[in-house]
């Protein structure tokens, strides 16, 4: 057995349990050890029952008085009830409804009690319900475990256990750093993450664990950037940025001008542009874009512009034409077959100098004559990989690469994905752009939100629904997309024209209705948040959010972004009902700043760095234990020893290393989950 092992060859593990076991990410033991606890229950702290605090949850130890008494309360809730003691006082203990939980407990023996200490409603005293217990010998703390139905953190520590029994783990790290860095044998570290003796090895096998991350996620970038150094890019000096820019049919802003100025400068260098475009929606970095591929043609090179959705590359591709005289081609995933062997033919014979596309252009049998710039928009949207992808396609030449954000990337971050990344900021929304109104309203207020919604429709405007949002499950999202769009084009909307825009349609249902939407064939888009990302229609003035609770801060913001992209007054309504504090704290910030920066901020405060820079947000990834936000610390000193193996093997050929260059590819492959 070793750790590309099926869980099903493991003892205890049939058909039924794997696939339990699939639905968290297990299919091998390997994956199994991977599977670290996300917390640690304390059932080491025993606290003495005379002073078990209210309102917590703790650990005590006792001895069970008396057999549970059952007391029936009504048909389907049975109580069972003792008392247990110890030098210090006594304790009620009540479990609910579980006879077999209930009949473990033997008078006279003493247990590990672990729960909640409350109040009786109608005795007064104090008692801990439904406690979890277990044998004075499981003093220790208990792995809590991300978890699914039908399986649960016990019987995950068994199979754990069981799997530490039947495989060895390598040291990959040199031990000069595990020495420079006083860091546990790496077979002990998994160990002790899943059964520490206390929180101080708890502790330490997770720093290991998450240097081990740290150091494989920078040693993979370097490898996949080696490729960038002495690298030549082909200048392009020319003055066609600028001439664009001003050919516009507006004038652009301070910022826009600054970041084309910038970029421009670096497109006409040989060391090929390595650079981030951040700006809030709206600020008009596809102008920015433009300007850049214009340059690029003009030198008689060739651009590629990559967007994350079909729907976005054709809305680019339009914008293109509309704003200069660019003639792009277009790629996409759905582009009939023989358009793309013939657009392919164009761009490997240098005849095609622009193509817009997605994820279609990073296929390998595209290739390019003389590509000399890359956009890519929505960074956030392409992994590491695939951004590297284009460039190493097209091998004697590196082209010049912009990345475009609306999220801000804090800069530390930045530096490590990108290297030697140069930031342009477009700090500045174009002029006349009236701030969104944004407002919360209960559910009971709807049919006025949408007679307000009506009344805009009435005008000659143009308004989105976003409906409520399903978890998770295309399906069901789809399901519920269009019966709340029915339910609409029957009621509150009856008589107007509603189109319907969800995930799960074809890309040429969806360019239909977006482009009936943009010509105004369509006055009220009903839509899921496949809006969220960069449509542009600036005739759309009112958004409707239902279900606003469900959305987190930067997603709300970017889906209002979707409106007041023209000169007028525009209004976001947020509906919800919701109270907590947390959705009260989201609904005041968007009232309160229109700043898309401002509010990339506050989110990072709400959620916390672990969920604000989780797995996609930035195409890096997923970590399972480090925190580039928090483990700072932890960073810099695996970046130190990154840079350490690197100058001495910088791509980890040293059969020393052989375990460190596993771990790494690993870590950039799609299906990642854990580099431990
Ligand atoms: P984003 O940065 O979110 O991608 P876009 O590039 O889609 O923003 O631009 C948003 C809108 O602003 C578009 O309708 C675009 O034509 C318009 N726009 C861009 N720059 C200017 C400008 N300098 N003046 C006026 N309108 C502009
Ligand atoms: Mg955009």
């Amino acid at each position: 057995m070793n750790l590309q092992t099926s869980m099903q060859y493991m003892k205890g593990v049939g058909e039924k349990r794997a696939l339990t076991l699939r639905r968290l990410g297990v299919a091998t033991i390997g994956d199994l050890l991977a599977h670290v606890p996300r917390a640690y229950e304390d059932w080491q702290t025993v606290v003495p029952l005379a002073q078990a605090p209210l309102g917590e949850v703790i650990c005590v130890s006792g001895v069970v008085s008396f057999a549970p008494a059952e007391h029936r309360l009504r048909p389907g809730m049975t109580l069972y009830r003792t008392q247990i003691s110890d030098d210090t006082g006594t304790l009620d203990i009540t479990i609910f409804n579980s006879s077999y939980q209930a009949e473990k407990l033997r008078e006279g023996t003493a247990y590990l009690f672990y729960g909640k200490i409350g109040k009786n409603a109608y005795t007064h005293q104090r008692e801990m319900s439904s406690p979890q217990f277990a044998a004075p010998d499981q003093a220790r703390l208990h792995p809590v475990y991300p978890l699914t139905e039908g399986i649960s953190s016990r019987q995950l520590e068994t199979l754990v256990e069981r799997a530490f029994a039947l495989v060895r783990l390598q040291e990959f790290l040199p031990n000069a750093i595990l020495e420079q860095y006083a860091l546990l044998p790496r077979e002990e570290a998994l160990r002790a993450i899943h059964r520490p003796k206390d929180w101080a090895q708890a502790q330490a096998a997770r720093r290991r664990l998450a240097f081990n991350e740290l150091l494989t996620l920078q040693l993979g970038l370097r490898l996949l950037r080696q490729g960038h150094e002495g690298q030549r890019a082909t200048p392009l000096q020319n003055s066609a940025a600028q001439d664009f820019l001003q050919s516009l049919p507006f004038a652009p802003t301070t910022a826009q001008a600054r970041a084309v100025r910038e970029a421009a400068v670096d497109m006409a260098k040989e060391r090929p542009m390595q650079r981030l475009l951040q700006g809030d929606v709206g600020s008009g970095k596809t102008a920015v874009a433009a300007a850049l591929l214009a340059q690029a043609a003009a030198g008689g090179a060739q651009a590629a512009l990559l967007a994350p959705t079909e729907l976005l590359a054709r809305q680019h591709h339009q914008t293109l034409q509309k704003l200069g005289s660019l003639q792009p081609a277009l790629l996409l995933g759905s582009t009939p077959a023989a358009q793309k062997k013939k657009t392919k033919a164009g761009l490997a014979e240098g005849t095609v100098p622009l193509v817009v596309g997605t994820h279609a252009l990073l296929q390998g049998d595209v290739v390019f004559a003389n590509l000399a710039l890359v956009i890519v928009d929505e960074q956030h949207r392409f992994g590491v990989e695939q951004r590297k992808q284009l460039t190493t396609q097209n091998a004697h030449k590196t082209p010049h690469t912009l990345v475009m954000s609306a999220t801000p990337i804090p800069r530390s971050l930045a530096l490590m994905i990108y290297g030697e990344l140069d930031i342009s900021v477009l700090d500045e929304l174009p002029p006349g752009r009236v701030p969104i109104k944004t407002y919360q309203v209960p559910c009971a207020l709807r049919p006025r939100a949408y007679a307000y919604v009506r009344k805009h429709l009435d005008q000659g405007l143009r308004g989105y629904i976003v409906c409520p949002r399903v978890e998770e499950d295309e399906q069901s999202a789809q399901a519920a997309a269009k019966e709340f769009y029915a339910q609409l084009a029957q009621g509150a909307f009856k008589g107007y024209a509603l189109g319907l825009l969800h995930g799960k349609m074809k890309p040429r249902q969806k360019e239909e209705v977006m482009n009936d939407f943009a010509a105004g064939k369509l006055q009220l888009l009903v839509a899921t948040t496949v809006v969220e990302v960069g449509v542009d229609v600036p005739d759309a003035v009112i958004m409707i959010v239902e279900n606003a609770e469900r959305f987190g801060l930067s997603q709300l913001h970017q889906l209002r972004g979707r409106v007041g992209r023209g000169g007028g007054k525009s209004t976001c309504i947020l509906i919800s009902d919701a109270e907590n504090p947390e959705a009260q704290h989201r609904f005041a910030v968007l009232k309160e700043t229109n700043d898309g920066f401002a509010i990339a901020r506050r989110d990072l405060e709400l959620r916390g760095p672990g969920e604000f820079f989780g797995a996609r947000q930035h195409g890096l990834p997923p970590l399972r234990i480090a925190d580039i936000a928090t483990d700072t610390q932890l960073l810099a000193e695996s970046k130190a020893a990154a840079e350490a193996i690197g100058a001495k093997d910088p791509t980890l050929q040293s059969p020393a290393h052989e375990g460190l260059k596993r771990a790494c590819e690993k870590l950039f492959s799609t299906s990642y989950s854990g580099s431990f």
